[in-house]
C-alpha cells in the first residue's frame, strides 16, 4: 500500500528525532510534495539542536584578485578572457598586485576584521609564486589574520601550471607554510555528470573538485562547500550533490584532522551570464533548498545564508529555516551583483547584528573556523587565546 503524504512526514519525523540521516528519497519527498512550513520547521528543529537560537557572523573582507580566466563557465559573469595587448589588459578586466592585495588586508586588519576572503580567476600567466607570495606577505603584515582562499578549480590551476607540475597536496602544503588557513567551497556547482557536461565542462567536475578537499582534509585544513542551484540542474541533482558532500563528510569526520565546517547554498544570479534567459531561484526555492541543505548535511555544522546571494532579506528569514550564518561583512565583491549593485557590497557589523536580533536569535561573531571572537574597546582575540589583536575604531 502506498503512505499517505503524513505518514511519510511522520517516517521522517521520526529518523529526525533519532538522529538518522534523510535518504533521498526523504529529500525528494520533502523538495516535492510536503508543505514549506513544516520543511521550515524540520529543518529549524534541526539548526536549534545544533545551535540554539545562536546565529553567526563575521567580519571579514572579500578580495577577488583577477577577474581574467582561462575557462567559460555558462553561469559565470564574472570573468573576462586575457586579452592580447597589454592596452586591452587596462580596460578589459583586471589582475592586482600583491602589493595592492595587501594594502587592502592591512586595511582592514587595521580596523577589525578577522578574515581576508581570496578567491579569483584562472590566471593564463600569473605564476605559482604569485599566490604563495600573496599568502606569505599577508600573514607578515597581519599575523592573526585568518587567510581563507582558493577554490578547489584554482587550487588544481595552480598544481597545472607549476613546473615542474605540482601535485594538488605539494600546492596545498606550499599555501599552507605561506600562512593560508583554510579553503571556501566554492567551484562545487552541482555534482552531476549532465550538468557538468552542459554548464561547466570545461571545468573540473566533482571527482577533482572532492580529491582537493579530501586533500585539504588530510592535511588538516578546514573546508566549505557550496551548490550552485537554481539553473539548469533537478530537485533530485540537487539532492544527490548534498547526499554527496554528507557522504564525503562522513569520511572526512572518521580518516582526517579536519573537515567541511559548512554548506553555502548559492542561489543562482542569471544576469550577465550565458544563462541569462533564466529565472532566477524565488524566495520560497532558495528557502526550501536551504532547509533541505541544512536536513540532508546533517554531519556538517553549519548552513549559510550568503547574503549576497540570497539577498539581506531571504537570509534574515532564512535564520528560521535551517540556516545558523551569515557570512559577514564582505565590504568588496566583484564574482556576483545583484540589481545592479556594485563591487562596494557591504554590510555593517550593526546591520548584521539588526537582522540577527529581529529574527529572534542571537548575534555570535565568529572567526573563520566558527570561534567565538571576544571585542574590547578597539581589540579583539579568539576566545581562550594568549594574543590580542588592536584595531582602529575611528
Ligand atoms: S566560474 Fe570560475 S572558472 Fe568558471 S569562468 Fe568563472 S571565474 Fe572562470
Amino acid at each position: 500500500m502506498q503512505k499517505s503524504a503524513t505518514d511519510n512526514i511522520e517516517a521522517i519525523r521520526h529518523k529526525l528525532n533519532a538522529g538518522e540521516a534523510f535518504s533521498i528519497e526523504d529529500g525528494l519527498f520533502l523538495y516535492e510534495s510536503a508543505d514549506i512550513h513544516t520543511v521550515g520547521e524540520l529543518a529549524n528543529e534541526l539548526r536549534e539542536r545544533k545551535h540554539g537560537r545562536n546565529a553567526y557572523y563575521n567580519i571579514n573582507l572579500h578580495i577577488n584578485y583577477t577577474n581574467f580566466c582561462v575557462l567559460r563557465c555558462k553561469f559565470c559573469s564574472f570573468y573576462r578572457p586575457f586579452p592580447k595587448s597589454n592596452a586591452e589588459r587596462a580596460t578589459n578586466g583586471y589582475e592586482l598586485t600583491i602589493n595592492d592585495i595587501v594594502a587592502r588586508a592591512k586595511h582592514a586588519y587595521s580596523r577589525g576584521a578577522t578574515e581576508v576572503h581570496i578567491v579569483g580567476g584562472l590566471h593564463p600567466k600569473l605564476p605559482f609564486s604569485y599566490y604563495t607570495e600573496m599568502c606569505a606577505a599577508i600573514r607578515e603584515v597581519c599575523p592573526h589574520m585568518h587567510i581563507k582562499a582558493f577554490t578547489a578549480i584554482e587550487i588544481i590551476h595552480f598544481s597545472r601550471i607549476t613546473k615542474p607540475r605540482m601535485s594538488v597536496r605539494e600546492v596545498l602544503t606550499a599555501l599552507k607554510d605561506a600562512g593560508l588557513g583554510s579553503l571556501p567551497g566554492g567551484g562545487a556547482e552541482i555534482f552531476d555528470e549532465r550538468v557538468h557536461e552542459e554548464t561547466f565542462k570545461t571545468k573540473v567536475g566533482e571527482t577533482e573538485w572532492f580529491e582537493v578537499h579530501r586533500t585539504a582534509h588530510q592535511l588538516g585544513i578546514f573546508t566549505n562547500a557550496t551548490m550552485l542551484y537554481g539553473h539548469v540542474e533537478t530537485q533530485a541533482e540537487r539532492i544527490s550533490h548534498l547526499a554527496k558532500l554528507r557522504a564525503h563528510q562522513a569520511e572526512s569526520l572518521k580518516n582526517c584532522p579536519a573537515h567541511f565546517n559548512c554548506v553555502i547554498p548559492l542561489s543562482f544570479v542569471p544576469d550577465g551570464s550565458a544563462l541569462s534567459d533564466i529565472k532566477e531561484p524565488t524566495g520560497l526555492d532558495d528557502l526550501r533548498t536551504l532547509a533541505l541543505s541544512r536536513l540532508m548535511c546533517d554531519n556538517i555544522p553549519h548552513i549559510k545564508a550568503f547574503w549576497i546571494m540570497q539577498s539581506p532579506k531571504l537570509a534574515q528569514v532564512a535564520l528560521d529555516w535551517g540556516v545558523d550564518d551569515l557570512d559577514g561583512t564582505v565590504v568588496y565583491y566583484d564574482i556576483t551583483k545583484r540589481d545592479g549593485a556594485n563591487t562596494h557590497q557591504e554590510l555593517t557589523v550593526d546591520e548584521l547584528k539588526r537582522m540577527i536580533h529581529e529574527a529572534g536569535c542571537t548575534p555570535i561573531e565568529r572567526d573563520t573556523l566558527y570561534r567565538k571572537v571576544v571585542r574590547g574597546e578597539g581589540s579583539w582575540r579568539i576566545d581562550g587565546a594568549d594574543w590580542l589583536v588592536e584595531y582602529i575604531t575611528d
